[in-house]
């Protein structure tokens, strides 16, 4: 009997966005499987696909064969194939490019493919060229082994354990490599050497006495912070014999060479109690709820995962955590491999792509029960979930900007679902989506209100910068916030300043008395542009010239707003000279590793205060932070963005969560001009639901979500002219579409209006219902399809977007 496979190959065109048949060789008919990698012939190319189905019927006349299998065991399971296709469905994605998003980058890489032995002693059972072939080797290149035996036997002996087939990734990049000298016997040996060689020479017992206290692999940098100029000293205990010298990759896992001290289940407070109660209950009961655990910072949430994680361990069952990529710090992981050790894998953007393919084998080896990640750990590879469980739940971070724009909580969902396992979303300022949802019933709440330890919320003060500069302080520092880090620095506490601002902030606000421009239509902050000096609406396309005074007070004080951290330092260094400062920011942080050193270091308290951007608002358990200084809430408020008081509202919870969260109180500056702000107001108040109801009423009034859905189209192109018909031609094509109910606003111009010599306009629609939405956007991008290709147009349609730039 012949076998047909179903086969979405890889060509990101829409026409071609479904299964096409291939016939399987006679030899791969026993090995080839739903989910495997398959190189096929496609027109006259040869081109990578996934096998979706096998079947032994078809169609199709003229059937072409598959050329090989990429693959011994499948790398989708049948959800995950399953769930590709609802991500295409809902994020009107391209199936190829959803069933690649699942699957760590290193198998989109370039790589070669090799035959590694498990068992030397089984090589009897080779056939005798094979034999030759791996000749005292231990690994032998899978393209020089289809040269001596068919490559149905090669996928049969792997398929039975002889050896196993290993990737190495050919394009590993310029990764930096670092020199370590390490110690080239075990200890003991090394000190009986040490003493036959009758070392005498100070300056090598000095390197000596340093490795026997750091036994194992040393930079220079590192061994010179306890001997000066230690490398000519190194390079003579190499020849010696007592150390070697080793290359390594500098990008490497952080967690690797660290010991993670056992802890054990905390005896649960009664709020935990109350609320872990629920999720075991669903988990025993094996059916699928989503919980919004709604607790302030430090209530002790995290303990409460890892119990409940723990349950799901011993029913045997897996478990996903996703925390946001930026709380991946070792501060965080430590809690879970802590918990559970060894069993569990951990997903995060400082891994190099050998590395992140080995933890993904972990768990496709079911070698591990838990997996901590960012966003993309969501298509974990386990078969058996018992909880899955996002952390800080409000981040926008979850939200894919590119295509598959997917949303992890979606995901979540849908495989909480198919596994019949609750799914807990963990925030202390959830996003106002999933606390509507819960208030309907559609979750359930579970809320802790009182901190851990005794410990009190810190108190905030608003500090109104109007008055400082009407008091002669043109200073970015209010006088009292000055004040309070002499204080704190006299008494070896440590302060968080944080500088409220996201990379683009261009709006016109008023020194004196606050105003900022907003569109008439929208409720959004108008978006200065530099070049025509015109402030634009880019919900709707609203334009007014830029004011010379201020409409509301008449001031002239009324200007373009923004800084940045560096000249934040400077400043500092003129008013406290004798802070330590530690900057974090994307300049101080963009190489690996070097946010958790900056941390550590901070920790340690090498450093009186840590400046940095929102990057320090989450996350930090430090005992000795008792004054958290928020130098501008006003950057976040005024974005264009109706997300924008939710945001700041968010931002001043999580950087306030900050100080004392132990022993010592905490106290919180926030330095603002625009003081009477909800957002501001309620941040100060810790109260959530007071903001969450506040907020709904201006999203219902703005008709926003969680009121209406949102859908945002961008055209972009190197021609503005062209960019902007095109958008032109969309927009009318919606209106015309589209039921009366729904709002198509646009075209407008994108509040980053020119990216990479491309301009950017953009569309927006807002709808309840609108069943005609998704056949209107397929039609749209068929239409342009071709323009797409020919004129390097772009259009992009992402559904709930919640970048708005
Ligand atoms: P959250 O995740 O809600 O911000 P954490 O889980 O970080 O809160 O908890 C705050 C602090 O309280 C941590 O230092 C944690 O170890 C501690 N903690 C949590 N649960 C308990 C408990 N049941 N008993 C004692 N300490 C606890
Ligand atoms: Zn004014
Ligand atoms: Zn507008």
């Amino acid at each position: 009997m012949k076998k047909i496979a179903s086969v979405i190959v890889d060509v990101p065109v829409l026409q071609i966005d479904r299964p096409f048949d291939f016939l399987i060789p006679d030899d791969l008919c026993d090995h080839l499987e739903k989910g495997m990698r398959v190189i096929v012939p496609f027109g006259n190319r040869q081109v990578q696909g996934f096998v979706v189905n096998i079947k032994e019927e078809t169609e199709v006349v003229e059937l072409k064969e598959i050329i090989e299998p990429m693959d011994i065991e499948p790398v989708l399971n049948p959800e995950l194939l399953e769930l590709g296709e609802y991500i295409a469905n809902e994020t009107l994605c391209l199936k190829i490019s959803a069933y690649q998003v699942m699957l760590p980058p290193a198998l989109k890489a370039k790589y070669d493919k090799f035959l590694t032995l498990d068992d030397e002693k089984r090589m009897d059972q080779f056939p005798s060229e094979l034999k030759k072939l791996f000749n005292q080797k231990k690994k032998v290149n899978w393209k020089d082994a289809e040269e001596v035996v068919s490559t149905s036997y090669l996928y049969r002996q792997a398929r039975l354990g002889l050896f196993h087939v290993s990737y190495e990734i050919k394009d590993r990049g310029n990764k930096k490599k670092s020199i370590y000298f390490t110690p080239s016997l075990n200890k003991q040996d090394f000190l009986k050497k040490f003493e036959q060689l009758k070392i005498t020479a100070p300056k090598q017992k000095q390197v000596i006495n340093y490795y026997l206290e750091n036994f194992g692999p040393s930079t220079v940098k590192q061994v010179e912070s306890f001997v000066s100029n230690p490398r000519p000293t190194l390079n003579q205990l190499e020849k010696k014999g007592l150390l070697k010298k080793e290359e390594y990759e500098e990008y490497r896992d952080p967690y690797k060479h660290r010991e993670f001290k056992q802890t054990m289940p905390l005896p649960l407070t009664e709020e935990q109690e109350k609320v872990i109660k629920p999720i075991l209950n669903s988990m025993d009961q094996v059916s699928h709820q989503v919980f919004l655990l709604h607790g302030v910072t430090g209530s002790g949430k995290t303990e409460v995962y890892l119990q409940s994680i723990d349950r799901v361990i011993k029913k045997g069952k897996e478990a996903i955590v996703l925390v946001p990529e930026i709380s991946l710090t070792p501060q965080m992981v430590e809690r879970f491999k802590g918990r559970f050790g060894n069993n569990v894998a951990v997903l995060h953007s400082g891994l190099s792509l050998g590395e992140k393919y080995d933890e993904w084998r972990k768990i496709q080896r079911k070698e591990v029960q838990v997996v901590v990640g960012a966003r993309s750990a969501i298509f974990a590879p386990f078969e058996n979930i018992g909880i899955i469980i996002i952390d800080e739940e409000h981040e926008t971070s979850y939200k894919q900007e590119d295509s598959p724009r997917y949303h992890a909580r979606e995901v979540a969902i849908w495989r909480g679902k198919t596994h019949r396992c609750p799914v807990i979303l963990g925030s202390a300022t959830p996003s106002l989506e999933t606390y509507a949802r819960a208030q309907k019933g559609v979750y359930q709440l579970l809320t802790m209100a009182k901190r851990m330890n005794q410990s009190h919320l810190p108190v905030v003060e608003i500090v109104d910068m109007r008055e400082e500069l009407k008091a002669g302080n043109r200073s970015m520092f209010s006088t009292q916030l000055v004040e309070k880090m002499k204080d704190r620095i006299e008494k070896s506490e440590q302060i968080v300043l944080m500088l409220n601002r996201r990379g683009y902030s261009s709006f016109i606000m008023c020194r004196d008395c606050g105003y900022v421009m907003k569109c008439p239509n929208c409720d959004i902050s108008l978006t200065y542009h530099k070049v025509t000096n015109q402030v634009k609406c880019h919900y709707c396309g609203f334009e007014a010239r830029t004011p010379n005074v201020c409409p509301e007070c008449g001031s002239n004080h009324i200007r373009f707003f923004g800084t940045g951290t560096q000249k934040v330092e400077e400043e500092l260094g003129k008013i406290l000279p004798e802070a330590r400062v530690i900057r974090m920011d994307v300049d101080t942080t963009s190489r690996k590793g070097s946010h958790e050193k900056l941390l550590t270091a901070f920790q340690e308290q090498r450093a009186d205060i840590l400046l940095g951007t929102q990057m320090i608002a989450k996350g930090l358990d430090f005992p000795n932070i008792t004054l958290v200084g928020v130098l501008s809430a006003d950057s976040s408020l005024h974005l264009p963005d109706f997300r924008s008081s939710e945001k700041t509202f968010q931002l001043l919870t999580q950087v306030s969560g900050r100080a004392g969260r132990h022993k010592l109180p905490g106290e919180v500056f926030v330095q603002t001009y625009t003081p009477e702000h909800y957002s501001v107001q309620f941040a100060k108040q810790h109260d959530y639901l007071q903001f969450y109801r506040y907020e709904m009423i201006v999203r219902k009034r703005g008709q926003y979500p969680p009121f209406h859905y949102l859908a945002l189209i961008h055209v972009s192109h190197e021609n503005l002219q062209y960019t902007y018909s095109v958008a032109e031609k969309i927009s009318s094509f919606l209106r015309n579409q589209l039921s009366n109910g729904t709002i198509v606003l646009g075209p407008a111009a994108s509040p980053i209006i020119k990216i990479k010599n491309r301009y950017r306009y953009q569309c927006l629609v807002k709808y309840k219902v609108e069943p005609n939405l998704i056949p209107t956007f397929k039609k749209i991008i068929e239409h342009f399809h071709e323009e797409q290709l020919k004129k390097n147009l772009t259009i992009s349609i992402d559904l709930n977007p919640y970048s708005m730039m």
